[in-house]
């Protein structure tokens, strides 16, 4: 039975030229599902009941279970979602002023390791489907009262959480596209940001197929030092990335890329690793979020003190750059950056068995 919530709308239309129904139908249940938060085809009052018949037979609408949901007193919000069995991943909402952000994960772990990385510590278990991922959003908006006529809550989405989008690009193009389609969720594409760490064919793909905002993980000012914190860059490394930063904007909804760099005592934090980064910067329109870093258990790392992050900053920002440092907010549930970690059971080598601790089903 094919779950509805995984299709875009070419799925949707393609879905219903099979089944003998004219394409406008395709976007009537679109928008039931998306902007409604119709889970059940009774509910679609303006579509035939035949019609609702022949769905209910083949279809259903199935997002993955909430397990888990906690909130702090600044309003940030984590829901800790079952995808099956073994595997548990987490979508987070950050309301700030005059906007909402959903921080949305797309795979159960991570292959790429990166050294300051929870979910990277778990290893990975699979890519998650274009259903769990638009899933997050879904059950976000019911959570947060936009599917029973509330104001949008939802502004941005960000492919933040965990996993690597470019690695899941299958799933990641159609749930971007649901995010950005006027019978979907309906937002800009300037609204919708994929991160990286700098999987350069992805990032082409990316551009071709759904270009929407761009931020790639730098983390580091030189390929010896990323090539331990972002592994990834043994592959693709500081040069080939840039070029594919600019491929990128030739095509994106935004005119810069914005480059996150987490901010580790000692490590990556230096003036004159500061002034490294201009070398980067004179090759790519960009912007710089620094990120002060969540220590976990056995990270091996340091937050920057807030006075070596600031100093930083300036030595950007002097020279004429861009460079906000980006609020810690949800500490209390584990939900800043590079600490969603999720509970899954890691079937790789790479670390021991973690299992689901919060189910609360
Ligand atoms: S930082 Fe991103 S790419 Fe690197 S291990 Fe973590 S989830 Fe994977």
């Amino acid at each position: 039975m094919i779950n509805l919530l995984s299709l875009d709308l070419q799925g949707m239309e393609a879905l219903f030229a099979e089944l003998g129904e004219k394409p406008f139908r395709a976007r009537q249940v679109l928008k039931w599902i998306h902007r409604r938060g119709a889970a059940d085809f009774a509910a679609m009052t303006d579509i035939a009941k035949d019609l609702r018949a022949k769905l209910a037979a083949a279809a259903a609408i199935e997002p993955p279970l909430v397990v888990g949901d906690g909130a702090v007193p600044d309003g940030t919000r984590k829901w800790l979602l079952k995808v099956d069995g073994a595997n548990a991943v987490e979508a987070v909402f950050i309301p700030e002023d005059g906007r909402g952000t959903l921080c949305v994960s797309s795979q159960a772990g991570c292959t790429l390791d990166c050294a300051f990385c929870a979910t990277g510590k778990q290893g990975f278990n699979r890519n998650l489907s274009a259903a769990e991922i638009i899933g997050q959003l879904w059950l976000a908006n019911g959570a947060l009262g936009c599917h029973a006529g509330g104001p949008r809550a939802v502004s941005n989405v960000v492919f933040m959480g965990m996993g690597e989008p470019m690695l899941n690009l299958d799933a990641v193009i159609p749930a971007a596209r649901l995010m950005i389609d006027d019978n979907g969720y309906g937002l800009s594409r300037r609204r919708v940001t994929v991160s990286t760490s700098g999987v350069v064919p992805g990032m082409d793909r990316l551009a071709a197929e759904c270009p929407v905002a761009l931020a790639v993980s730098l983390h580091a000012p030189d390929d010896a030092l990323r090539d331990r914190l972002v592994p990834i860059n043994r592959k693709y490394p500081i040069r080939e990335l840039i070029g594919a930063c600019n491929r990128y904007l030739e095509r994106a909804p935004r005119d810069f890329i914005t480059f996150e760099y987490v901010m580790l005592d000692g490590v990556n934090d230096s003036d004159a690793q500061a002034r490294a980064l201009l070398g980067i910067a004179a090759g790519v329109r960009c912007k710089f979020n620094l990120i002060p870093f969540n220590p976990f258990t056995a990270s091996g790392f340091k937050r920057s003190p807030p006075e070596r992050i600031k100093r930083f900053a300036e030595v950007l920002q002097r020279a004429g750059l861009t460079a906000t440092t980006r609020k810690t907010r949800g500490d209390g549930i584990d939900a800043a950056c590079g600490q969603l970690a999720g509970d899954v059971s890691d079937r790789t080598r790479r670390g021991k068995s973690v299992p689901i601790t919060e189910l609360r089903a």
